[in-house]
């Protein structure tokens, strides 16, 4: 032997070969695997040198040679195989006879590269470097970089929306509906009232609150406020909307609740809450409340404001009439 271009061929190991062409695999002359490039044996798993390359693989295209069961016919062009029972994972491969007999097959991945990569944990370092894929597997990342960056921008600012709308909606004291929130309320449960879904309002504020600001300070009228909106929170339901109007005055829109006897049952009971004596820094504080209220469906009193402007009146009533119990508007 001179040492020419033959020989150089035959002194191609394996090493070298699979460090050029990581997706390829040396077959026996009967298609038994020889070697594995360590890219190829990540992708098939378990199956090493001893199987049958195609018990590991069957022909998807050319259509004709699917059902092939020797590697001669295959090697006059372009293939695609895929993994035996895995029809996702499908590769192109080329398949060429070697003069010691025997055959080398390559294979890529083609347009399931994203999906292979993550299927076989397959980083740039599987890939040869002169292989598309790398270029690919970069773009690949750095687009799901960007998605996930951008994934999470999203939900810091819809999170930081929806406490802003909170915060625009809530009493901050009290934890119930501000003003703004109870008036939308209150225009959506008129229209529904207008639709067959009656509701009761109570208009409740606080009687001789003001003492307990003078007697005690501002801090206990809030601790006050606080239990106040605590108990008309306790006696409705979960479904009706409980808010403070602001300074001592909270309202309660009752669904469904047509006849003035129940909506004055619910009154009495909020009212007898709110005068449970609240502990506060070693003070037993006590105040009543006087509650108005008005009913929708109402012929007289159709639109929002009127509603309000009748409870409001029932409210003044319930005072006069000396304070610590309902009164409905006329
Ligand atoms: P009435 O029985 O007629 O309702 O008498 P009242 O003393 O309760 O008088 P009114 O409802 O008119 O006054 C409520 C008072 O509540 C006036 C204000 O000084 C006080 N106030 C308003 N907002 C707050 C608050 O956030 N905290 C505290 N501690 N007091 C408040
Ligand atoms: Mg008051």
């Amino acid at each position: 032997m001179d040492g020419g271009p033959a020989a150089a061929a035959c002194a191609v190991d394996h090493g070298s070969l699979f460090r050029l062409m990581p997706m390829a695999a040396v077959l026996e002359a009967d298609g038994r695997f020889a070697a594995i490039g360590p890219t190829l044996a990540k992708v098939l798993g378990g199956a090493g040198p001893g199987g049958g390359f195609l018990e590991a693989f069957e022909v998807t295209q050319p259509a004709g040679l699917a059902g092939t069961e020797s590697l001669a016919p295959l090697t006059s062009g372009r293939l695609w195989l895929r993994l035996r029972g895995r029809a996702e994972a499908v590769f192109r491969a080329r398949i060429v006879p070697l003069a010691t007999g025997g055959y080398l097959a390559n294979l890529g991945f083609g347009a399931a590269l994203a999906e292979a990569l993550r299927r076989h944990a397959l980083t740039v370092g599987d890939f040869a470097v002169t292989d598309h894929a790398l270029d690919l597997i970069f773009l690949s990342e750095a687009r799901e970089a960007l998605t996930g960056e951008l994934l999470a921008m999203t939900a810091r600012m819809r999170g930081r929306r929806d406490v802003a709308e909170t915060l625009a909606l809530t009493d901050p004291l009290t934890g119930l509906a501000n003003r703004r929130a109870f008036m939308a309320a209150l225009d959506r449960a008129v229209q529904a009232a207008g639709r067959g879904q009656p509701f009761a309002l109570l208009l409740v504020d606080l009687d001789r609150f003001k003492a307990v600001n003078d007697s005690f300070g501002h801090a206990a009228g809030d601790a006050v406020i606080a239990a106040a909106a605590a108990a008309l929170r306790a006696e409705t339901r979960g479904a009706d909307l409980t808010a403070r109007l602001g300074g001592d005055e909270f309202a309660a829109i009752l669904r469904n609740v047509a006849q003035a006897e129940e909506a004055a049952r619910v009154a009495r009971r909020i009212i007898r809450a709110i005068e449970r004596p609240v502990d506060w820094r070693g003070e037993r504080l006590c105040v009543s409340a006087s509650i108005g209220i008005a009913r929708a469906p109402d012929a007289l009193h159709g639109r929002p404001d009127q509603l309000l402007a009748a409870a409001d009146a029932a409210l003044y009533a319930a005072k006069n009439a000396g304070r610590g119990r309902p009164a409905e508007a006329p």
